[in-house]
């Protein structure tokens, strides 16, 4: 563009100006400050020129021939000089030559009596302003004076507005090139006719490259249609400089910035269009554009961030819950209209919780992306993948033909989940349980879908968990069962209906109480004393055993130590300990604590764990038992023969005890000598050096047969079933077991 073409440049409206301010002769003449110069070498002419300019109002310098004048004229500016041309010495030619070559301002009116041709021309070419012949008219020869004087005071005028003009500009342009937006202007036609200095700065361009060429050029691809929108004519009220949000192409590179376009920058333009003449908006008084652009990339890529994370999970970049269901309320309005199936996969780990234990939360966290990771290498083009938070997932499959199609994924899911994950040399094994709800059956909203596929995912957790299920109402049964039953015992532990009842284990060489088994109970306001059986396995699934176990053991250490204070005899506490609360981080930090506590010292304190639960979780409970047992406490494997211990497993646990799993001990019969189980047990633990405990021992036949395997220890209902605290202690202050053991000895024999 050229300069001219600046909106900030006055130019155009100057000439605009001075055309307005061209009636000036119809000004009066500010008589005061009029500089004259009279000039002849007649004393008598020049004193009659200067009575008839003072009638007239006008004060006047006169200088008596050339030289005079020539000092005049050097010393003070005047306005207008009223010259004789013949003169001796310095003409009236000689002053018109000095005044052009001095570029003075003043209008020269020559007063002469050589009006020949050559002379006048001769004058007015050396830039005489007018000529008047001598002898003069009065009145001619001040309005031609005065003529040159309005045409001085304006010339002073202009050159004062001009000068004011340029000043203006140079700020206009200052300002203009010093802004922190880009200034533009198109023409008509859409191509850049001006462009700040900022461009260079903001997208990398030198201004000859972009003037001339189409906006098009700097428009981000995609955003072409909204700029044809505000850089088209016709713009008009609201609409005459609104600010749209556009992306420019940049030459410059970005740093950071993972949501934004690394060639392109986010521009908040405005855009004014431009109609001649103050016309009216039309196409055809359409003659371009002009506004600015300002960078607003950074706020642009807050806002991204800010979406990105109201919308994702920042640990494995998946969609959260709220953009899941998003999808899945549209993918669900898509199945209805067409009339097909989708399917909603609630996903759970099932050992994920043990490895954030133990192997801490950063090893938490790159399992759960590599878990991610896996998981997405089993979708199909549109599947939704997402996580909920902690270790679930959910996966929306919104191409379902039948339910085939549903299993074989899961199947795949489960597969890849199963083989280890290898984390900075650990081998980790998580696998799976999956829910799956179908659409329509399963539920026609996204909360149905996905509360049953949940429903679904813990019906494969109680039934041991890796695998997966499709919802049933059945299922829904037994949840809102469950759930009622959670909230009871929630509620339970608050009240403090649950108490702890203890059953003796008896030496059966003498009948001596040497121990007893703290096992809890419910005291339930209408239903009566509930079993552990009936309420434990909600207790496990919802986490909430923890706090049983904690209470049942506060409250058995102390019942235990309180015996002993009593002089009731030096009885042993066994205490059961679930899976859960083995996983618990500060598992041996708070038992040891609540022990010492108590003043029950630890070897008074023996800790059952099922053999199942052992062979679970080797590499996460056995250090933790290493850790009790190192504090003084006892280890015994409850339940022991139901799993699958090997030998060698044995030898490796730090174990004192076992107890025979009562299954066994029922199978010893009268006349039936089936009993190899117990007798290989008994002698395995004289083997390994272990005590024995026998279980679930409730006659006689059992007990003589345990007695003579060499078995000593026994707990059963032959004796006593668990009890209540005080009963258990009248029962250490007056044991009947020893009369009871002889009679029953005395019988097998
Ligand atoms: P367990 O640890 O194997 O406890 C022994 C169970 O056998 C008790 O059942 C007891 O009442 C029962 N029993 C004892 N003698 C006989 C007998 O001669 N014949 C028969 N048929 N049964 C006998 P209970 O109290 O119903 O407890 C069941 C299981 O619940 C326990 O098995 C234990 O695994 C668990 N449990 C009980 N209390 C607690 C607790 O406070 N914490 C944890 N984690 N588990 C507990
Ligand atoms: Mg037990
Ligand atoms: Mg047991």
């Amino acid at each position: 563009m050229s300069e001219t073409a600046d909106p900030t440049s006055p130019s155009a409206s100057f000439s605009r100006l001075l055309q307005g301010s061209g009636d000036a002769s119809s000004r009066a003449i500010q008589k005061d400050n009029v500089r004259l110069l009279l000039v002849d070498d007649k004393p008598e002419l020049l004193k009659s020129l200067f009575e008839l300019v003072s009638i007239h109002g006008y004060i006047a310098d006169q200088a008596l021939g050339g030289q005079a004048a020539l000092e005049a004229l050097a010393c003070n500016d005047y306005d207008v000089v009223l010259l004789d041309l013949i003169m001796p010495g310095v003409s009236g030619h000689d002053i018109l030559e000095y005044a052009a070559s001095q570029q003075l301002a003043s209008k020269i009116v020559v007063v002469s009596g050589d009006a020949s041709f050559s002379g006048v021309k001769h004058a007015l070419h050396c830039g005489a302003f007018d000529f008047v012949k001598k002898p003069y008219e009065a009145d001619a020869l001040i309005a031609t004076m005065e003529t040159a004087l309005k045409q001085c005071q304006l010339e002073e005028r202009n050159s004062h507005v001009e000068a004011q003009l340029k000043e203006s500009e140079e700020l206009h342009r200052f300002i203009v090139n010093s802004s922190p937006d880009l200034v533009y202007m198109l023409d008509r036609d859409g191509c850049f006719t001006f462009l700040n200095d900022r461009l260079e700065s903001l997208l990398g361009y030198r201004k000859d490259e972009l003037l001339g060429r189409h906006y098009s050029e700097l428009v981000d691809d995609d955003h072409l249609e909204l700029a044809r929108n505000i850089f088209n004519e016709r713009r008009t009220g609201e609409r005459a400089a609104t600010n749209t949000e556009l992306r420019l192409k940049s030459r410059l590179q970005r740093s950071g910035g993972r949501f934004l376009h690394a060639q392109s920058v986010w521009m908040e333009v405005t855009a004014k269009g431009i109609y001649q003449d103050n016309g009216e908006r039309s196409r055809d008084t359409f003659s371009g554009t002009y506004g600015t652009a300002r960078d607003i990339s950074e706020r642009k890529e807050a806002e991204q961030v800010i979406n990105f994370q109201a919308y994702h999970d920042l640990l494995t970049h998946l969609p959260n819950r709220a953009l899941l269901k998003d999808r899945l309320s549209m993918a669900i309005t898509h199945a209805r209209r067409n009339q097909r199936k989708l399917g909603v996969m609630f996903l759970d780990l099932d050992r994920f919780k043990i490895v954030n234990d133990t192997l801490g939360h950063t090893m938490g966290d790159r399992l759960l992306k590599a878990v991610a990771k896996r998981l997405q290498s089993c979708l199909r083009r549109g599947d939704t993948l997402s996580r909920f938070g902690g270790d679930e997932f959910t996966l929306l499959l919104p191409e379902v033909r039948s339910r085939d199609d549903v299993k074989m994924i899961a199947s795949k899911i489960l597969d890849r989940l199963n083989a280890p994950f290898i984390l900075d040399g650990h081998e980790l094994f998580v696998g799976a349980s999956i829910g799956v709800a179908l659409y329509p059956e399963a539920g026609e909203t996204e909360e149905m879908l996905i509360q049953n596929a949940d429903i679904a995912m813990y019906h494969v957790k109680g039934r041991g968990k890796n695998g997966f299920e499709f919802f049933s109402e059945e299922m829904n049964h037994q949840f809102t069962t469950r759930l009622a039953m959670e909230r009871e015992l929630r509620n339970a532990l608050v009240q403090e209906q649950l108490c702890v009842h203890y059953q003796p284990q008896v030496d059966i060489r003498d009948g001596r109480i040497v121990g007893v088994e703290a096992l809890v109970r419910w005291q339930h306001p209408t239903r009566g004393l509930v079993a552990p059986s009936d309420f434990l396995p909600v207790a496990e699934e919802t986490g909430l055993i923890v706090q049983i176990d904690e209470y049942v053991q506060r409250r058995a250490f102390q019942d235990v130590q309180g015996w002993r204070n009593a002089g009731l005899g030096d009885v042993y506490l066994s205490v059961n300990l679930s899976a859960t609360q083995l996983e618990q981080e500060r598992c041996v930090a708070n038992f040891t604590e609540s022990l010492q506590q108590s003043g029950l010292p630890a070897v008074a304190v023996k800790i059952e764990i099922t053999e199942n639960l052992l062979m679970e979780d080797l590499e996460v409970i056995v250090p933790k038992l290493k850790e009790l047992r190192a504090s003084g406490l006892q280890i015994a494997i409850d339940d022991f023969g139901t799993g699958y211990s090997s030998l060698s497993y044995l030898q490796q646990f730090p174990v004192d005890t076992l107890k025979i799993d009562r299954t066994f001990v029922a199978d010893i019969r009268a006349k039936r000598g089936d009993v190899t189980i117990t007798n290989a047990i008994v002698a395995m633990a004289k083997g390994l050096n272990l005590s024995l405990i026998a279980e679930g021992v409730e006659n006689r036949t059992q007990l003589n047969h345990l007695r003579k395997l060499g078995c000593t220890v026994v707990q059963g209902f032959i004796f006593s079933g668990p009890i209540a605290a005080d009963e258990l202690a009248s029962l250490l202050g007056h044991n009947p077991f020893p009369e009871l053991l002889a009679s029953a000895i005395k019988a097998a024999d």
